[in-house]
């Protein structure tokens, strides 16, 4: 771990915002997880943060053991402190909320289905509900796919719409799309950016 990673806050699992201790609308899921990986962050935050799903994590880390494991959505040791580094670079560190479109780890880390984001969209939209964001920033495809779902919006490609924002006038937001902590710096060197401009581009457009 750098330095830089040192000041990276882990969230305090007591300040998870637990909507369905016991959720069980996904049984797949149910036998997969280890834990539910609830959101936490400001509950007035200006900036919200979706991811996909959690990743299977890794139970015997120090600290940073994944979502699936500590119940904390983006705390694995790569893709969570990732994208809480690029938000607490931003200046949005206290001022962010972060979350997954589905809660619970899939098995294999396959993509959850279409029915199990429909099953959580409702645990979204009470976020939503209780933080009021006025960003939502969506890592990814499928994170960016669920969220405009609740607009009747469908993408026709992801790459197009990165740092691109999405009026959701249903859900009173504007929607960000960025690329996936994990994916980055492959479809960086795609869109032709350099992580200067990527920040640039992101920051531009935050509140
Ligand atoms: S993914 Fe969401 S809806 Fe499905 S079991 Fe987990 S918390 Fe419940």
């Amino acid at each position: 771990m750098t330095g830089d990673d040192d000041r990276i806050r882990h969230p305090d699992p007591e300040d998870r915002l637990v909507l369905a201790p016991d959720c069980s609308r996904c049984p797949a899921l149910v036998e997969s997880r280890t834990r539910i990986s609830w959101g936490t962050g400001s509950r007035d935050a200006n900036v919200f943060v979706v991811g996909e799903a959690p990743g299977a994590g890794d139970p015997d880390a120090e600290t940073w053991k994944g979502g699936n494991h500590t119940g904390c959505a983006y705390t694995s040791r790569h893709s969570g402190r990732r994208i809480r580094r690029l938000v607490r670079d931003l200046g949005y560190g206290d001022d962010c909320f972060f979350t997954n479109a589905a809660k619970c780890h899939p098995e294999n880390d396959r993509d959850p289905t279409e029915t199990e984001l429909t099953n959580c969209r409702g645990h979204l939209e009470t976020e939503l509900e209780v933080v009021d964001p006025a960003v939502v920033v969506t890592t990814g495809k499928h994170a960016t796919a669920t969220l405009l779902a609740f607009e009747g919006i469908e993408l026709d490609g992801f790459l197009d719409a990165v740092c691109e924002p999405i009026d959701c006038p249903t859900l009173g937001v504007t929607c960000l799309p960025i690329l996936h902590p994990s994916y980055q710096e492959v479809w960086l060197s795609r869109l032709d950016l350099s992580d200067a401009e990527y920040r640039e581009r992101i920051s531009e457009r935050l509140p």
